[in-house]
């Protein structure tokens, strides 16, 4: 028997009984053909093939909404672009960058904020001389305080090359803390193993692992068994979660999920709004229920299972919580917004917006 492998097309999806035969000769093929797909073994397990609506499946399998862009929706949804002064930085907040070392992932998620620059035809791993100008901007800047390994998901890389980024940032005197964020743990367990543990550590810096999960069906016991690796190992772990439309948007599964983490020592921190990324208005809930749905979880569940709900401001304006007063819903049914350096800034009411064609 062959060994069950990553599906990475409509075709894979269909010979798996993951999408009907005709998808082949329908607009998911196109979406397919448009922008990446990948679902891990592990992934394609965790689906439930009666179910239509399956939460899993939802995040991973391609749908033909994707084709629909609407006027609010932005190739580069949170401004990564216009705070990145060398490849592979984004120097955003002032004691904190991103390193973005790889732009692949293990599953490409239908609803990703950085869809225009993931996948085999995306912005590709840094070369050398890229990755080396990269550590130089972080070592030149004694604000800098915290490193983001983000991407792509970091942990695809080999523990041989992420323990030689983790080698290069400990002789950095004034970065304190190193995180990752990825997937890595729900949808490639095997893949945390000592080596991996061990050059996540390699620094002597503090490590974060930011896990992104966004039901608690996807916290399987392999997954809890690969974070149990990273937690025992002295890596601290925080949560990031989407609210997604058909996912998550759903008070009892919020909680359970939040639960879940906490339950697995993964202090919950992010519950992202979903972005304006192109083709993903099908899973977006207005700022109004996204409040709503975050009100009832206060009082149902405990204090550590509570995340921040949060929306990054389009634009590259950086990250503001939902609940503050920064945020306030106007007459003319948009948001106001103010940004940490005071700048105030209008967001759509919902997806009500007009689509504006395929991509
Ligand atoms: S893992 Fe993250 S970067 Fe990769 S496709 Fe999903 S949301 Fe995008």
């Amino acid at each position: 028997m062959s060994m069950p492998r990553t599906l990475r097309s409509v075709p894979d999806l269909v010979e798996a009984g993951l999408l009907p035969p005709e998808a082949v000769r329908s607009d998911i093929a196109r979406v397919g053909e448009r922008y990446a797909v990948a679902l891990t073994p592990a992934v394609a397990a965790m689906i439930d093939r009666e179910d239509p609506r399956d939460p899993i499946a939802l995040q991973f399998v391609p749908d033909a909404a994707e084709l629909l862009v609407r006027a609010e929706e932005r190739i580069d949804p949170i401004g990564d672009l216009a705070h990145s002064p060398v490849e592979g930085i984004v120097h955003r907040y002032p004691d904190r960058v991103l390193l973005k070392a790889v732009h692949v992932c293990p599953v490409y998620c239908r609803f990703c904020f950085r869809r225009e620059m993931v996948g085999p035809s995306g912005l590709g791993t840094l070369t050398p001389e890229q990755l080396d100008a990269a550590i130089a901007y972080i070592a030149a800047r004694p604000d800098i305080w915290e490193v983001i390994l983000t991407g792509g998901d970091p942990l695809v890389l080999s523990a041989r090359r992420l323990r030689d980024i983790m080698e290069r940032l400990a002789a950095i005197g004034h970065v304190k803390v190193v995180r990752f964020h990825t997937r890595v743990p729900v949808v490639e367990p095997d893949h945390i193993d000592s080596e991996l543990v061990g050059a996540l550590k390699a620094s002597g810096k503090t490590t974060y692992v930011a896990l992104h999960a966004n039901h608690p069906r996807e916290l399987t016991p392999q997954a809890r068994a690969a974070c149990a690796r990273l937690v025992d190992a002295g890596i601290a772990m925080i949560s990031q979660t989407v609210l997604l439309k058909g996912v998550n948007d759903d008070a009892d599964v919020l909680a359970a999920l939040m639960r879940a983490f906490v339950e697995n020592r993964i202090r919950p921190y992010y519950l992202h709004h979903p972005d304006l990324a192109p083709g993903t208005s099908h899973f977006r809930l207005g700022l109004a229920e996204g409040k709503a749905l975050v009100a009832q979880l206060r009082g149902r569940i405990s204090g550590l299972c509570q995340p921040t709900y949060i929306l990054d401001i389009p634009g590259g304006h950086g990250k503001v919580s939902v609940l503050s007063d920064a945020v306030r819903e106007s007459d003319d049914g948009c948001f106001r917004i103010r940004d940490f350096r005071g700048g105030e800034h209008l967001y759509p009411s919902g997806s009500d917006a007009p689509a504006t064609g395929s991509p």
